[in-house]
């Protein structure tokens, strides 16, 4: 007989049961919080940490797709590296904290302005990249450049101020500046600095005219980076006179002879060593070289020549350059009321009070400080008030201008009032790039104190200013501009 099927509960085998789908319940709880979490970091790492934008990972990933794309439907890709101009400064004044804050603004405002499709991203710092795809027209790219320096406008508030934020953008195309991701940003990065190098606050497109000066400002930075090492630089000084005839001493002028390119102009590299910082090695040699030197004559002639050195944007940003200057003091025994700090109106103008404090420190040391290439800058005066200013130095292009019978009258009149003003402000005023003897006398008649210039003499290198300076010893300039000539 059958065994009759039994009515009692298996408690034993439901029990198992239970246990078999409560296994595999927390198998399956444990498996989905693994892909939970497996999603979680793999948005963490494409994530920006500080602005939960996009980051350069899942950018490049979103890039790479676009492109291929607009390869298939016959579109453009536009994309454009926005870089805050001078951004370090926003952290000096608000804090860490602060400009953390503001990189979150700026993140927000951008956001607002792309539209759904498109890509905002942070590179980390204070860079952004935007990704355009399926664009119809190059210009498309161009206009929401614009959008973006627009959103710059008005000021950004973090860290209990508000502060006005620039960038400096750069924006390269899908085909035609580059087929492939790494070309396109290249590219675009290349824009980007030439957008820094013409002041910021700007937009540029990349064109091949670009990438070829990009070429050599590439190999010219390399060839930059060696010249410190290798003794490629050197200081050239051109005489300062007073207006009497006496010399009042020398600006020290860098140059860089290189083997291959030879004199590379200052205008042509620096604002290449700013943009690489490489302005601060060289920057201070150039103060500790003409400082020593400016010593040497000094206990040569027994005279209290003056020395004038140029101090680009970037060291003065930097927050400790007043104790380089000490420093290039102590080392040479040079005293401090005969160095003199030329500085660019712009400079100037750009910087919060915290940042004016090493020059307040310099001249309550005895340090001159003077604007150079005066009038070509801001036309707003109050900082002349405002910041221990001793000397202006007035831009050549008003004093080649000048002439007694000459019809630009509108070039004295500036000359005349701008040295009314400083004999107001007790400052000395300098004219820069004096070529005739026309100018001089003109400048002779409107009261300037000082002058510089190819009459005078050209900036030389410290041998054959040297002898200049035994040539002059008991001459005036007008003596010894005939002695050079
Ligand atoms: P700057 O400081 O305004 O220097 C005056 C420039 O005018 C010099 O050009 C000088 O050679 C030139 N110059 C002088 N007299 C005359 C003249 O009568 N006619 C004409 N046409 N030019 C004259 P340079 O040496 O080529 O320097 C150009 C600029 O490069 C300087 O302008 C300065 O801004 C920068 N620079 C030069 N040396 C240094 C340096 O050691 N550090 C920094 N940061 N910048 C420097
Ligand atoms: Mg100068
Ligand atoms: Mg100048």
């Amino acid at each position: 007989m059958a065994k009759p099927l039994s009515r009692e509960p298996d408690l034993k085998g439901f029990m198992r049961e239970i246990d078999r789908v409560e296994t595999s319940l927390r198998l399956r709880q444990a498996e989905s919080s693994i892909a939970d979490l497996e999603r979680r970091l793999l948005s963490l790492s494409q994530q920006d940490a500080l602005t939960g934008l996009p980051n350069q990972v899942l950018f490049a990933d979103r890039l790479g797709q676009a492109i291929l794309q607009a390869q298939r439907n016959d579109n453009m890709v536009g994309i454009m590296v926005l870089d805050i101009d001078r951004f370090k400064r926003v952290n000096d004044l608000v804090g860490h904290s602060g400009g953390d804050e503001m990189l979150q603004l700026v993140a927000r405002r951008l956001e607002g302005i792309l539209r759904q499709g498109d890509t905002l991203a942070r590179m980390g710092g204070d860079r952004y990249m935007v990704l355009l795809p399926e664009l119809k027209k190059d210009l498309d790219a161009t206009k929401v450049g614009k959008n973006l320096l627009d959103a710059f406008r008005s000021p950004y508030k973090a860290g209990g101020r508000g502060l006005q934020l620039s960038p400096s953008i750069g924006i390269s195309v899908h085909p035609q500046d580059g087929l492939d991701a790494s070309s396109l940003l290249a590219h675009a990065e290349f824009a980007m600095y030439r957008a820094k190098e013409r002041g910021g606050n700007r937009l540029e497109c990349f064109t091949m005219t670009l990438n070829q000066s990009s070429l050599e400002r590439q190999e010219l930075e390399e060839c930059l980076r060696e010249a410190l090492q290798n003794g490629e630089l050197q200081m050239y000084y051109q005489p300062q006179f007073h207006m009497n005839g006496r010399l009042a001493g020398a600006e020290a002028l860098i140059r860089w002879n290189h083997p291959i390119l030879g004199f590379v102009p200052p205008t042509k590299f620096i604002p290449l060593a700013e943009e690489n910082r490489l302005i601060l090695p060289i920057g201070e040699w150039a103060l500790r070289e003409s400082c020593k030197q400016m010593a040497r004559w000094q206990a040569l002639t027994a005279t209290p020549l003056l020395l004038a050195v140029n101090v680009s944007a970037l060291q003065f940003a930097n927050g400790d350059w007043d104790a380089c200057v000490v420093r290039a003091l102590v080392e040479s025994g040079l005293k401090p009321h005969c160095l003199e700090l030329e500085l660019t109106e712009s400079l100037v103008m750009r910087q919060g009070h915290e940042d004016v404090r090493p020059l307040h420190r310099l001249r309550e040391i005895g340090t001159r400080i003077a604007i150079d290439d005066f009038g070509t800058g801001y036309s707003s005066l109050g900082y002349l008030q405002r910041l221990p200013i001793t000397t202006l130095k007035l831009d050549q292009s008003f004093i080649s201008a000048l002439q007694v019978e000459g019809p630009e009258i509108s070039s004295e009149h500036i000359v005349r009032a701008v040295i009314q003003l400083a004999h107001n402000l007790k400052l000395t005023v300098i004219a820069e790039g004096v070529e005739t003897e026309g100018q001089r006398g003109m400048l002779e008649l409107l009261g300037c104190d000082g002058l510089q210039g190819f009459l005078l003499g050209r900036p030389m290198p410290a041998d054959v200013f040297e002898t200049f300076l035994g040539s002059m010893a008991e001459m005036t300039f007008l003596e010894g501009a005939r002695v050079l000539r």
